[in-house]
């Protein structure tokens, strides 16, 4: 039988020591802040970052939004976050992606202090977790390395299978995993014989926004799968084929009208996993507890 990784349920628990130790340093005086810089109006980020500032302050920190129009130019985004880096109520820094176009992200998170950079996606935070030192992990990885954790899921000496290498997701969880003493296989776009690859997998990270990609043909007997994919699904034709055989889907799209799948056909694979993450439910709350605890850690470095 499958056992469900709860991220919700470990993202709770991260949420309560959060929460105490925001007491602490209330204690000490110090106050941990949040500040999101917000460009647009994409609705998924609209709604990502108000869930963020909502949790900070339900854990006892401070959180603010600033928000800057579509059409902000890139030194107006540029010269928020210098102000942000030189207001020391501001402990943690948050650009919430993706970016208007006209905007370089690279840059824009090049100018975030290493210190206050919460999303650990600054190229300091990113080499020092390369060089085994980390101060600030990507939330996501992080998070994901938690849950796996939290059901004693084994990783020294496993194979453990990425799919997906993007800096956000990818990459820093192959750094993690390696760090824990994994065998690390990142696979992408141009990576032959996926099934085949993934099939060895003890642990597999599927995270390429495919929904429903990766079947039981992926799936190691008993492997834990994690699945970080959040994709929308209108209607059971946009839905590829595995998945418009879901009940489960069918019955969302008929009450909602829309729905978020993940990366992994979860019908398909709970029979032949031995752990498995849900759509909603498994990764996602995870990635926003993380960010609460970066943030105490930031508001530590300078309290
Ligand atoms: P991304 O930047 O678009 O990267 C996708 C990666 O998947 C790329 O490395 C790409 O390969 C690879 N890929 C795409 N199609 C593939 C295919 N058919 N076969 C093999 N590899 C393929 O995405 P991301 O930001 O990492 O996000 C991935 C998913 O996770 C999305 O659904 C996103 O919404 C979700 N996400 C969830 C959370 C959460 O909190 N749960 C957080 C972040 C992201 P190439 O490099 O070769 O192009």
């Amino acid at each position: 039988m499958v056992i469900l990784l709860d991220g919700a349920a470990v993202a709770q628990r991260i949420r309560e020591r959060v929460r105490e130790e925001a007491a602490g340093l209330a204690r000490r005086g110090v106050r941990p802040f949040l500040r999101v810089l917000l460009v647009g109006e994409n609705p998924a980020s609209m709604s990502y970052v108000s869930s963020k500032t909502r949790s900070a302050e339900d854990a006892g920190m401070g959180a603010e939004t600033v928000r800057l129009p579509e059409d902000a130019s890139p030194e107006a985004l540029l010269s928020e976050v210098t102000r942000a880096n030189g207001d020391p109520a501001v402990h943690g820094i948050l650009v919430q992606l993706p970016l208007p176009k006209s905007h370089d992200a690279s840059r824009v998170l090049d100018t975030i202090d290493p210190r206050k950079d919460v999303d650990g996606f600054h190229p300091e935070n990113v080499g020092r977790l390369q060089q085994g030192r980390p101060r600030f992990v990507p939330c996501t990885p992080a998070g994901i390395v938690e849950l796996l954790d939290a059901y004693e899921v084994p990783l020294a000496g496993r194979r453990a299978v990425v799919l997906g290498r993007s800096d956000i997701v990818g990459k820093p969880m192959a750094s993690l995993l390696l760090a824990r003493d994994a065998t690390v296989t990142v696979c992408h776009s141009k990576t032959r014989d996926l099934p085949a690859l993934c099939r060895e997998a003890d642990v597999l990270v599927a995270a390429i926004g495919r929904p429903g990609f990766v079947t039981r043909e992926f799936v190691r007997e008993g492997a834990a799968v994690v699945d970080v994919g959040i994709n929308r699904v209108n209607s059971l034709e946009e839905a590829p084929e595995g998945l418009r055989r879901s009940e489960r889907l069918r019955r969302i799209l008929a009450e909602k009208g829309k729905a978020l799948v993940g990366d992994v056909d979860f019908d398909d694979v709970a029979p032949k996993a031995g752990y498995l993450t849900p759509v909603p439910g498994g990764v996602g709350p995870l990635t926003v507890a993380m960010l609460l605890s970066n943030t105490i850690k930031a508001a530590g470095l300078f309290g």
